[in-house]
């Protein structure tokens, strides 16, 4: 056999499974999307072509262009985010690995909160680590006994993601104290994705950082879902300088750099207001909301753009079956947890989609 060890487990996503079938059937109602249904910003997409034609179309120093590392140290303290310095990288995704890859020793584990976001299994089982889950069912709240439970002597590293791919739900200032005074208590580090920071439609739209309350913490956002650049790879990871430092010189050897006018487009992209596009996300909320609510068990997301209903069955791989019957997609939460009962819906979609998925969805219990 050719291939190593490291990859004989690894399956593609169960979400990729999705997306190909989707893209087969003729008039689709899809909801399985992670990526937000607008276009980029018609100003950042002028920036971004200005730089090709002023020639900055060159390799970029590895830690990424010194005027947006710093305007997003500036962005991060300005949340009262802790962070001594900054990398830019390829997407979140590109920042989780190099994470991971300068903290990570073989057997080192890596607790994470159940119903999870796919890519951080298969990233820490790639680098040799273990991850390890937490139940957060029925609410998908953050429980100290649940947390506990999991920690061993090999934990190294507690990553969260609020707001929540796939439940959408926001974690609580209290959830978040609980977590930095286990951290604390234990000496770990937390990783904390905040990728959907700005899509978070209640309390004021003031998310809780978890890096405005310990210090030992990586904070990860980036550009893909906010002003909707998914395929322009931008990212950050913000923390303490030595981890930053580890990465930067991991970054030489593993992308080298990332894509140059993009990051001109990043720059200008944090100064843009994106409150409209988020009042139009927290309207497809409500409306998937009501409109899921009476006929199922389902927690109201708090943020970003998904809603995580239970099965009416609690066989959430048999209910995605019945709904592409009826060329609704949408992904079962197997794909996201150790459970099955539930299904993820994206309402990353426009309102027609949204209302027929609706329809469909209530038709199927
Ligand atoms: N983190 C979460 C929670 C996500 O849902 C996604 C994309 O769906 C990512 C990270 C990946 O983001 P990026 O495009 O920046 O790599």
């Amino acid at each position: 056999m050719v291939l190593s060890e490291r990859v004989r487990n690894v399956r593609p996503s169960g979400v990729r499974k999705i997306f190909d079938m989707a893209r087969k059937v003729k008039d689709p109602v899809d909801l399985s999307l992670g990526e937000p249904d607008f276009d980029v910003p018609l100003a950042l997409k002028e920036e971004a072509i200005r730089s090709i034609h002023l020639g900055f179309n060159k390799y970029t120093p590895s830690g990424g262009i010194p005027e947006l590392r710093e305007k997003i140290l500036h962005y991060l303290r300005l949340r009262g985010i802790a962070c001594e310095d900054v990398i830019v990288t390829p997407g979140v995704t590109g920042g989780l690995l190099l994470a991971f890859m300068v903290i990570l020793n073989p057997g080192d584990e890596v607790v994470i909160p159940d119903p999870y976001f796919v890519l951080y299994e298969y990233q820490v089982f790639l680098l040799g680590g273990a991850p390890v889950f937490f139940d957060t069912y029925p609410d998908f709240t953050l429980k100290e006994t649940e947390l506990r439970r999991v920690l061993s002597d090999r934990t190294k590293v507690i990553l969260i993601n609020s707001p929540n791919n796939p439940t959408g739900v926001v974690y609580s200032r209290d959830e978040l104290e609980m977590v930095a005074r286990v951290a604390r208590e234990k000496q770990l580090l937390v990783f904390s994705d905040e990728i959907y920071d700005r899509f978070t439609y209640d309390g004021g739209g003031v998310l809780n950082y978890f890096g405005q309350l310990y210090e030992h913490t990586l904070t990860f956002g980036g550009f893909s879902k906010d002003w909707g650049m998914t395929g322009w790879r931008v990212g950050f990871v913000a923390g303490p300088k030595a981890i930053i430092d580890s990465m930067v010189t991991m970054q030489q050897y593993v992308f080298s750099s990332v894509n140059s006018t993009a990051q001109k487009a990043a720059l200008l992209a944090l100064d843009y207001n994106t409150d409209d596009l988020i009042e139009g996300y927290r309207q497809k909320r409500d409306l998937v909301y009501e409109g899921l609510r009476d006929k199922f068990r389902v927690v109201k997301p708090g943020g970003a753009y998904y809603i995580f209903p239970e099965a009416p069955d609690g066989d959430g791989d048999g209910f995605v079956e019945r709904a592409l019957e009826k060329k609704l997609f949408i992904i079962p939460g197997s794909v996201f947890s150790r459970r099955g009962s539930h299904v993820r819906i994206s309402f990353a979609a426009g309102e027609p989609a949204i209302l027929k998925g609706i329809e469909i969805l209530r038709s199927l219990v």
